[in-house]
């Protein structure tokens, strides 16, 4: 049983990330203790079917023990080496070898990092060095989508689009910028993908003659699917329109990849579903499945050609302590192994199971819209269907449906007005799915 004294030490000394600290307080902490598979167990003994991953990364389940053997091997030879002077270790080469050798096109460049926040933060820092030694100094603005995650670092929040990450904090910078979401279910333009794919092509240009032209703009960053957002998923053909008019605008394309990667939409990477090659691309998440923390930035051989020669003898003066961190490195090995032996199959499998699952429940009165590809999805829930009606956000129906389904034994993600997003581990079981479905079918009864 959770001890009242665990409650209170948390309540008084840990800072929880994007919480209402004194709503947090008031609630006081759910501690988990355990996990397997796709089940976690909570401090009372109570077990849960995790439909989010932990927090959509841990794509290989809990407690695969190859995982930590590999990652105890790695501690016990060498737990640390730097990846500076010039020094590194095996597990960190052969893994940059291998994601290269996976990656889209020519992305054959990695650049490892702890975690998503600080992936993003790395495209910034090397792509204002690429504007400036190929000459442009001048193309030093950046433009994201509404609803945009791009992580939590300061420039990256500013990319970001979600009005948490700006309010008190003095952001967004006046050189990040965004347009409109290809956002398919609420879309002024409506919901015909050949009308959403022209009105973002327009809204890129305008922005970019806004700002004072493309020769002004450094990068466009787009995730596959939009995911802290409320799982967006643009229209097929978007990503690649996106792409082909950065190409033609001298606008280098940056894909975040950090939750669409990794087998969470079915292949290891969203790109090749459109296969399409980014300028650049983060990872982060299913890259260790959440075992210990990594982000991974690919570059193109032109960005990262066009950095190398124009630095010459110098150096590039961006890096972390634990860039390429061996263990980590090591972990990732195993998951990739991991994901080449069924693990992406089985994610497919469970993927469309979930997706004809989830549409089952469209006729529920509660459910406006299902969305998803693979085992990224979202049940959008409104008060009227034929309005597209969002549930009261004065209500905090966010709060009371995570609630709910936390007493029905299912842990979901629920955004803002009523957005439940789905990301369960890619080892689930056709029981598992299915369960995951009923309990959310239980969750909206009880809603209503
Ligand atoms: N980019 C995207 C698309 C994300 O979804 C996230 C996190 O959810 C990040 C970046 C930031 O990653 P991290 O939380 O590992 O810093």
């Amino acid at each position: 049983m959770l001890s009242n004294s665990l409650i209170e030490l948390d309540r008084a000394h840990l800072v929880h990330p994007v919480a209402s600290y004194r709503g947090h307080e008031r609630a006081g902490v759910r501690v988990l203790r355990s996990a397997k598979g796709a089940t976690v167990t909570d401090a009372g003994g109570r077990e849960l079917l995790d439909g989010f991953a932990g927090l959509w990364c841990v794509n290989a389940g809990y407690g695969q023990d190859s995982i930590v053997e590999a990652a105890a091997r790695q501690m016990r030879e060498l737990p640390y080496a730097t990846a500076y002077f010039g020094l590194g270790s095996e597990p960190a080469i052969r893994l940059a070898a291998a994601l290269a050798e996976r990656a889209p096109g020519d992305l054959n460049h990695v650049y490892f990092t702890l975690g998503g926040s600080d992936a993003v933060d790395t495209t910034v820092r090397l792509i204002r060095y690429y504007q400036t030694v190929r000459g442009r100094p001048e193309k030093d603005q950046f433009i994201s989508l509404d609803q945009g995650y791009h992580g939590s670092s300061t420039v990256g929040a500013g990319l970001t689009a979600l009005p948490a990450f700006h309010a008190q904090f003095g952001l967004p910078f006046p050189w990040q910028h965004k347009i409109p979401s290809p956002y398919p279910y609420r879309n002024p333009v409506g919901g015909d993908p050949e009308a959403i794919i022209a009105a973002s092509l327009a809204a890129l240009r305008a922005k970019a003659e806004e700002v004072g032209g493309p020769g002004r703009v450094a990068a466009f960053y787009a995730e596959p699917i939009q995911g802290s957002g409320g799982v967006i998923v643009p229209p097929p053909g978007w990503l690649r329109a996106m792409r082909d008019l950065c190409a033609e605008l001298d606008i280098l394309f940056v894909a975040d990849e950090v939750i669409t990667g990794f087998g969470r939409t079915g292949p290891l990477f969203a790109c090749s579903e459109e296969e399409i090659v980014p300028d650049l691309m983060t990872t982060a998440k299913g890259l260790t499945s959440g075992y210990v923390p990594m982000g991974a930035v690919f570059l193109s051989d032109r960005v990262y050609d066009a950095i190398a020669d124009g630095a010459g003898e110098a150096a590039v003066g961006h890096g972390y302590t634990y860039s390429a961190h061996p263990v980590s490195a090591a972990v990732g090995l195993e998951v990739l192994r991991l994901y080449e032996d069924g693990l992406l199959e089985n994610g497919r499998r469970a993927g469309a199971r979930l997706l004809a699952g989830l549409h089952g429940l469209a006729g529920h009165p509660l459910v406006g819209e299902v969305r998803g590809r693979g085992l990224l999805a979202a049940v959008e829930l409104v008060t009227d269907k034929a309005r597209r009606t969002p549930l009261p956000a004065a209500a905090d129906p966010a709060r009371r449906i995570f609630d709910r389904a936390w007493d029905n034994g299912l842990v979901l993600r629920a955004f803002g007005t009523g957005i439940l997003g789905f990301a369960p581990p890619l080892c689930c079981t056709p029981a598992e799915i299915d369960a995951l479905v009923e309990r959310t079918r239980r969750t909206l009864d009880q809603t209503l």
